[in-house]
């Protein structure tokens, strides 16, 4: 993409309402624009890391073996009424109504929804287990929508609902989504932990909200330092398998969000020298909770003995806009962003020090040729603006690498490249850079998978 082109519209000034660095940088980038309180445009830029988080999200469902469908975001309150929250709900829910005076409402979330579909479709206890998602806009009308697409009031998320036959094949399905969430965040470049959370009316042990490590995060936490430095399950994992170990392994470890959280347990089980008490970002929350909606919404399947049976259910949700500031807050310097390769908006950002000069131009072109063929995107800076004004917009946006083309380097038959994460430059020469430039990006990307 030539930049020439594209449409980055960049702020000079940090917007006074944005407080965190996340949303900072969000809106000066490029990434997003305001429309409304808690409702954003996302910009070009950032419409491409946006949908780089989303496919890792859907990849790793897919995966662990979820169905992937859509929903629409408009629902009819009758729906709602049959499990009773549409009175319970209350200002959060936006209601709407059509011509017709029926009322409707904009999905805040999808559990009546996908049992109403599934409650048709399933008969018997041999359909099962159902392990159902989408990827979908929301809306809550938060009381404080703040921190720019953190806590939004339009945000997209990905919600997967299980059905299961009884509390046994439930926490399969649970472990699933525990061990998928791990390898999702874990290719973000985020160091996750799954926290013990509220489980509600039902009890039991299956509640856990995914914590990324944030200063800015609206959470406070209390976990053992093991539980952060733990290796992630690799991508040849048998989800069909036995995930029992792998789960233990991690809810064994304290780890509690302010809410659960209990000092005196805190301080027994966790060594001083391995405690974490810090703020966090929800970025995930996976949840069972048994037969509340199945019950009244009368969704029911044939057990072996043919008597009918309330559907086991859990609904495992990831905040994938969250997630775009999450990965800011994680990887950032004074310089603006410093994208992970597995979301950066490019990979490259190829820039032209002299457009206009035929030596430096003809470089450019052969560069960004070799990118575009070898699948490596590159973000190419053609424009007239300063050389100074083109390092510090690249270091904002923050693509991964750099390649510099000037002519005063062509002259030597050379080229800088930068690494934006750790600002390393090199020499590379005009024959070698493309080749060094591809084979780190393609490394680093199936690093990442
Ligand atoms: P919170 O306690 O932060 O309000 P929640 O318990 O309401 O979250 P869930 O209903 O479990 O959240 O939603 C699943 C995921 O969607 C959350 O883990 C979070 O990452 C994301 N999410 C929830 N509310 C928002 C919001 N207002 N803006 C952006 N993302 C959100
Ligand atoms: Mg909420």
């Amino acid at each position: 993409m030539r930049l020439s082109r594209f449409y980055l519209p960049l702020l000079r000034e940090t917007p006074s309402e944005a407080q965190i660095v996340s949303h900072q940088l969000m809106l000066r980038a490029g990434l997003i624009r305001q429309e409304g309180a808690g409702i954003y445009a996302w910009l070009p830029l950032g419409f491409r890391v946006l949908k780089k988080i989303e496919q890792i999200v859907r990849e790793e469902q897919n995966r662990a073996g979820a169905v992937e469908m859509l929903m629409p975001t408009i629902q009819q309150a009758e729906l709602w009424r049959e499990s009773g929250r549409y009175e319970a709900y209350g200002k959060e829910m936006l209601r709407i109504t059509d011509r017709h005076d029926r009322e409707m409402l904009f999905g805040p979330t999808n559990e009546e929804m996908i049992t109403e579909i599934v409650r048709t479709g399933v008969r018997s206890y041999k359909d099962l287990p159902k392990l159902l998602y989408h990827i979908q806009w929301k809306f809550r009308d938060e009381i404080r929508p703040r921190f720019g697409v953190m806590r939004g009031r339009e945000f997209l998320m990905k919600d997967t609902y299980s059905f299961d036959i009884d509390k046994a094949a439930a926490r399969k399905s649970y472990n699933k989504m525990f061990v998928a969430y791990l390898r999702t965040f874990a290719r973000m470049g985020l160091q996750s932990a799954p926290m013990r959370a509220e489980s509600g009316p039902i009890g039991g042990d299956m509640s856990h909200e995914f914590i990324v490590l944030a200063e800015t995060g609206e959470s406070g936490v209390f976990c053992d330092r093991r539980l952060v430095d733990m290796p992630v399950p690799g991508s040849d994992i048998d989800f069909e398998g036995d995930l029992q170990p792998i789960v233990d392994q991690r809810t064994s470890l304290y780890a509690a969000t302010d809410e659960k959280h209990d000092a005196a347990e805190f301080e027994e089980q966790v060594a001083e020298g391995d405690r974490i008490a810090a703020r966090g970002i929800e970025v995930g929350h996976i949840f069972n909770f048994g037969t509340k909606y199945s019950e009244p919404m009368n969704a029911v399947v044939a057990g072996p003995d043919g008597k009918n049976i309330p559907l086991e259910m859990g609904s495992y949700g990831v905040g994938v806009s969250r997630l775009v500031g999450a990965v800011i807050e994680a990887h950032h310097d004074e310089g603006g962003c410093r994208w992970p390769l597995s979301v950066a908006p490019f990979h490259v950002g190829l820039i032209n020090l002299k457009p206009g000069d035929a030596d430096a131009d003809a470089a450019c072109q052969s560069f960004y040729q070799a990118f575009g063929k070898a699948g490596v995107e590159t973000l190419y800076d053609d424009t007239n603006a300063r050389p100074g004004e083109k390092f510090a917009r690249m270091d904002l946006i923050g693509l991964p690498f750099q390649v510099i083309v000037g002519p005063r380097g062509l002259k030597n038959g050379v080229v800088e490249i930068k690494n934006r994460a750790t600002g390393d430059k090199s020499e590379a020469s005009l024959g070698d850079a493309a080749e060094v430039i591809v084979a780190q990006v393609t490394k680093g990307l199936q690093h990442s998978l």
